[in-house]
């Protein structure tokens, strides 16, 4: 048997259980009206929330950042790719969430996936460390986990009671409690002060993964910290760059110490070339947006879209998953009725996401809708009216 054929029996079999999945191809900026495979769509799609990504200040500021210092770093961050771009973000973003925390300072990373592994394998990395990992986390928040040398402990979603007593009965020698806040999938947001008052009770670290909630959670977009004005030493806090803030990259937020330690013993910090410059010079200028005025009116106009395509989606057999954020789940059961309600929609000249496990458990296969502060609400009324007619034929 040549090798190739057991790759290929892989393959057949994802295409037997409706798993295979395909990547679209856009020729048009992130907006809501998109080339896809050359045909027009309205997409419900990207996780762009305040419509920042196409944002002609940003793209401005990009193009700045080019001038300034160039298409690459060239170097990791700790040889010769850490730039003054770099440094003034980190700044920034220290100050932008800082009073969250305690002593605060940022380091900024490539990915949010790379963030996490560094955040989980350098708090994790004593064999007689403990992670206690929602169910519902991240394949990130999952892979830095498995990546740790730590012992690792999944919790029910927003289980406080089975969370309480996991870290009661724990004796290890340091302990990470670790969640998303906007659960990526299903758009609800984790209990974050009762974790928080539980890590403080057992001394563990509250490790938050905001890469839904950074920019549009918050009176100024601060996140997830600033909407339950959360504050705590035991704060590690992960935001993401590419979703909100419209550019690329992340950020971790914790006392100084924590982000030392990062610097000098994570791995996914070191052994890795820093992101372009010209990126982190962008990301000012988001970051100037998102806690301006205009980041509220955008946060605003996105709150007045969420609660108009709750008011107008009216569904009977498809399960919706509360969520008051602007990710809105529709559980739809199966791989091929997902695919099949996916293609109505398209049918329509509309695009969602059908998500498919091994990102969601098994047999809750389902429509992933997000929205942008960059949609209209008759944008909006026209999705909610498509989906009410598809769910009855
Ligand atoms: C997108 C996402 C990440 C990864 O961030 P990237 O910057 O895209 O690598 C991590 N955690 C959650 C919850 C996410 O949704």
């Amino acid at each position: 048997m040549k090798l190739i054929d057991a790759i290929e029996r892989q393959l057949r079999q994802l295409d037997e259980q409706s798993l295979t999945r395909e990547r679209r191809v856009i020729d048009t900026p992130c907006k809501p009206r998109l080339m896809v495979n050359g045909r027009a769509l309205l997409a419900f799609a990207s996780n762009d929330y305040l419509g920042l990504a196409a944002h002609p200040r940003v793209v401005d500021a990009l193009r700045e950042g080019a001038d300034l210092y160039g298409a690459g770093s060239g170097a990791s961050h700790l040889i010769s790719g850490h730039s003054l771009a770099h440094q003034r973000l980190e700044d920034r973003l220290a100050e932008f969430v800082g009073a969250h925390l305690e002593s605060a300072r940022a380091l900024s990373f490539c990915t949010g996936y790379m963030a996490n592994l560094a955040i989980l394998t350098t708090l994790g990395a004593d064999g007689d460390a403990q992670i206690f990992s929602e169910s519902l986390n991240h394949a990130s928040l999952i892979d830095g986990a498995r990546l740790a040398r730590a012992a690792v402990k999944v919790y029910p979603h927003a289980d406080l009671a089975a969370l309480g007593a996991l870290l009661a009965a724990s004796n290890a020698t340091a302990k990470l409690v670790v969640t998303d806040s906007v659960f990526s999938m299903d758009g609800d947001i984790a209990p974050l002060p009762e974790l928080l008052a539980l890590c403080e009770e057992h001394g563990a670290w509250l490790v938050i993964d905001d890469a839904h909630g950074f920019g549009v959670l918050g009176a100024h977009g601060r996140g997830a910290l600033e909407h339950f004005n959360l504050r705590s030493p035991n704060i590690v806090y992960m935001g993401t760059l590419g979703k909100a803030a419209g550019v690329g990259g992340a950020f971790v937020a914790a006392h100084a110490s924590v982000i030392e330690l990062m610097i000098q013993r994570g791995r996914p910090y070191i052994y890795t070339t820093a992101a372009p410059p010209a990126l982190a010079h962008a990301l000012m200028t988001s970051i100037d947006i998102i806690g301006g005025d205009e980041g509220a009116s955008r946060r605003a106009h996105l709150q007045s879209l969420i609660a108009a395509f709750d008011e107008q989606i009216d569904l009977k057999r498809w399960q919706r998953v509360p969520s008051a954020t602007a990710i809105q789940a529709i559980v739809i059961g199966t791989n091929e009725e997902v695919l099949r309600i996916g293609a109505g929609l398209h049918g329509h000249g509309l695009w969602v996401p059908a998500i498919r496990p091994p990102t969601v458990p098994e047999g809750t296969a389902r429509l992933r809708v997000t929205l942008s502060a960059a949609h209209t609400h008759d944008e909006v009324a026209q999705l909610a009216a498509v989906l009410n007619d598809l769910e009855r034929t």
